[in-house]
């Protein structure tokens, strides 16, 4: 590829159904259920990384010039990196996904049970600023219940990675599907995302709502009951 072809396509972007990635990015379209990583994304360990992301964390502050001289900044890099990868972006690495034991339904309890006003945070991944919002989950047992601090975990593994609303949701949902080996559940986001309060058109009143039901929650009865209880 020559350097003209090169900048216009730099100019253009790659077009996905008329939308270039600055557009998607922009508007926060979502383009898939799992988090796309690169098939070599753990072959560095988590120190290796952390070491490599403090340079390049360090180049950044750099090259908008601040002096990493002073007290206070110099430590920024290295916490920074420690921060993403042990912190923020530990949902990435699989090893760091809960170990979830499932229970006999001894109470025989069938109807729904909801974890609701689970906190959490996690980071747009077109813009690397915060989300923060509360999670509520819901399943209906078949045969199996789960512990409900790990319902909790859940929603944090999933959402320590640079995220899209969409794509958490069905990831927790999908998750607890397969653990419970079950259709019937459903989760409720309500988020607010820093990038749209914060930056771009500053709405700060604005909150993003995203739902899943699945199986016996997919009817109008039991999507207003939950609500409900969501609501109380
Ligand atoms: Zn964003």
């Amino acid at each position: 590829m020559n350097t003209e072809t090169l900048k216009l396509k730099k100019k253009n972007g790659h077009k996905l159904n008329g939308f270039s990635h600055e557009d998607i990015g922009d508007d926060h379209l979502y383009a898939g259920l799992k988090t796309p990583l690169r098939k070599d994304a753990f072959v560095m360990s988590d120190s290796e990384k952390k070491e490599k992301i403090e340079l390049l964390f360090e180049e950044i502050m750099n090259v908008m010039g601040l002096d990493l001289n002073d007290d206070s900044l110099k430590g920024t890099p290295k916490r920074v990196a420690k921060m993403y990868i042990d912190e923020i972006f530990s949902g990435l690495n699989p090893l760091n996904k809960p170990k979830i034991a499932l229970f006999d339904n001894k109470y025989k309890y069938n109807q729904m049970l909801i974890e609701k006003n689970i906190t959490f945070y996690s980071n747009c991944e077109h813009h690397f600023v915060p989300i923060i919002g509360k999670a509520h989950v819901a399943y209906m047992s078949s045969g199996k219940v789960i512990g409900l601090s790990k319902l909790n975990r859940i929603v944090q593994y999933y959402a320590k990675r640079p995220q899209v609303q969409e794509r958490l949701t069905n990831q927790i949902a999908e998750e607890l599907k397969s653990l419970l080996n079950t259709d019937d559940v459903a989760v409720v986001i309500d988020a607010k995302h820093l990038c749209v309060s914060s930056r771009g058109i500053k709405d700060e009143t604005s909150a993003t709502v995203t739902t899943f039901y699945g199986g016996r929650f997919n009817t109008a009865q039991k999507i207003n009951e939950l609500q409900n209880y969501i609501n109380q």
